[in-house]
C-alpha cells in the first residue's frame, strides 16, 4: 500500500475485545456460551430502559447533540451545574477528545501499568510521550506517579479502580496526590466502575471538584446501568476545561436512543442497587472459590476479578473456552499468570466454577 499514514499509526494494534458468543459457538458448534469478559452488566438493564427503547425517537432526527434532558438529568443526579457535564459515545470517546484537546508530540502523559489501554493508545496518535509507571501491589503508584510528572506533562490518568487489576486508591491517598500534582496537570479519574464501589474510603471526586480545577472525572452508562450497547459515557470537570473541551466534540456523537435509555436507566437507581447487592455476593463467592483452588484474586471493588492461576493465562483461557466460557486472559493485560473474569449471574458463575474446577484438578494431577 502506497498510502502514508502518521508513523505512529503503523505500530498501533486494534483493541482486542473480548470474544463475541456468536463467533465462539460457531467455532466450537457450542449450544451454549457465556461471556464473562467484558465487565457487562449480567443482569441487562433496568425495565425502565427496555420500556423506553420501545418507545424511542424518531430515527430520521438528528440527535439533540447538547443532550439536553439527559444533562439535566446527570446533574440533578450527581448535585453538579449542567455547564460541568461532557457527553461522548461511551467514556472511551471522551478519553479520546481529551488526548486530541491536550496533547501533541513534545508533550507527556503519565499513567500506570497495566491499565486500561486507551489512554495509552489514544496518547500515542497525538504522538504524545507516554510514561507509565508500574502498579505497586496491584494498586496505583501515587507517589511514583506524582515523580514522574514534568514541564511537558498534560495528563494524569487514575483508573480508579483499575482495570484490570480491580483495586483503588482510597481518599487519603487521592486528595494528598491532588495537593502534589501542579494545577496545569489535568488528573483524570476514571470511574467506569464507581457504582460498584463498597469500599468506604473511596474518594468522593465529585466533592473535591470544588477545590481543584484540574480534576476530570469519567463515567459511563456501559457498565452498572447495562447500557454498553447504546455507546454513553461522559465527564465531570470544571464549567472553564469543559466548555474547552466542548468544540472538539462531534456535533451528533451520541444518539438520541442512548439519551433516552440514559435518563430512564438513571432513574431506576433501585436496579441499581439491586445488581451491586448481587454482584457483591457473586463477587465473596467466587473469591472464596478462587483461595480454595489456591489462586489468589486482586481485593476487587468492581464487577470483575483478576486471579492468578499459576501459569499462562492463555492456558486457562483456551481450556474456558473449549467449555464455553469467554474469559480474558491476563496474558494481553499485562498479567501474563492470570486471567480476569467478569462477575455473572449465580447460574453464569456455578458453570464457571465448575468449569474452572475441571481445568485446574486436571493440572495438578
Ligand atoms: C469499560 C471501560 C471504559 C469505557 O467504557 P465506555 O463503554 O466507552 O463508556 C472506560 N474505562 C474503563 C476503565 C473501562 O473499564
Amino acid at each position: 500500500m502506497n498510502l502514508k499514514m502518521k508513523p505512529v499509526v503503523d505500530d498501533l494494534k486494534p483493541y482486542e475485545p473480548g470474544k463475541p458468543i456468536e463467533a465462539v459457538k460457531e467455532e466450537l458448534g457450542l449450544d451454549s456460551v457465556i461471556k464473562l469478559a467484558s465487565n457487562e452488566n449480567p443482569h441487562g438493564s433496568s425495565q425502565a430502559v427496555q420500556k423506553q427503547l420501545q418507545e424511542a425517537g424518531a430515527p430520521n432526527l438528528y440527535p439533540d447533540g447538547h443532550a439536553q434532558a439527559l444533562r439535566q438529568a446527570v446533574a440533578d443526579h450527581l448535585q453538579v451545574k449542567e455547564g460541568q457535564l461532557l457527553f461522548g459515545a461511551g467514556s472511551d470517546e471522551v478519553i479520546l477528545l481529551l488526548c486530541r484537546a491536550m496533547l501533541a508530540e513534545q508533550t507527556n502523559t503519565v499513567m500506570a501499568t497495566p491499565t486500561f489501554s486507551q489512554y495509552k493508545q489514544n496518547a500515542a496518535v497525538e504522538g504524545a510521550q507516554i510514561i507509565e509507571v508500574p502498579l505497586k501491589d496491584g494498586v496505583h503508584d501515587l507517589d511514583a506517579m506524582v515523580d514522574a510528572i514534568d514541564d511537558e506533562t498534560r495528563i494524569v490518568w487514575i483508573c480508579n479502580p483499575n482495570n484490570p487489576s480491580g483495586t483503588y486508591v482510597n481518599a487519603e491517598t487521592f486528595s494528598a496526590f491532588m495537593e502534589r500534582v501542579p494545577s496545569d496537570v489535568l488528573v483524570v479519574s476514571d470511574e467506569a466502575y464507581g457504582e460498584y464501589v463498597e469500599a468506604g474510603d473511596y474518594p468522593d471526586t465529585i466533592a473535591m471538584m470544588n477545590t481543584y480545577e484540574n480534576l476530570l472525572i469519567l463515567r459511563t452508562f456501559s457498565k452498572m446501568y447495562g447500557l454498553a450497547g447504546l455507546r454513553i459515557g461522559f465527564a465531570v470537570g470544571a464549567e472553564a476545561l469543559i466548555s474547552k473541551l466542548e468544540p472538539l466534540r462531534p456535533p451528533f456523537n451520541t444518539t438520541t436512543v442512548a439519551q433516552e435509555a440514559a435518563i430512564a436507566a438513571l432513574d431506576d437507581q433501585a436496579f441499581v442497587q439491586d445488581c451491586r447487592e448481587k454482584n457483591l455476593r457473586e463477587k465473596y463467592k467466587l473469591e472464596t472459590f478462587f483461595k480454595e483452588k489456591g489462586c489468589m484474586p486482586y481485593p476487587s471493588e468492581t464487577n470483575f476479578l483478576l486471579v492468578n492461576v499459576g501459569v499462562n493465562g492463555d492456558r486457562a483461557f483456551d481450556a474456558l473456552l473449549q467449555r464455553g466460557i469467554i474469559v480474558r486472559s491476563g496474558e494481553a493485560l499485562g498479567f501474563a499468570n492470570c486471567i480476569r473474569v467478569s462477575i455473572g449471574t449465580e447460574k453464569e458463575n456455578e458453570q464457571f466454577m465448575a468449569s474452572f474446577s475441571e481445568w485446574i484438578n486436571a493440572q495438578d494431577g
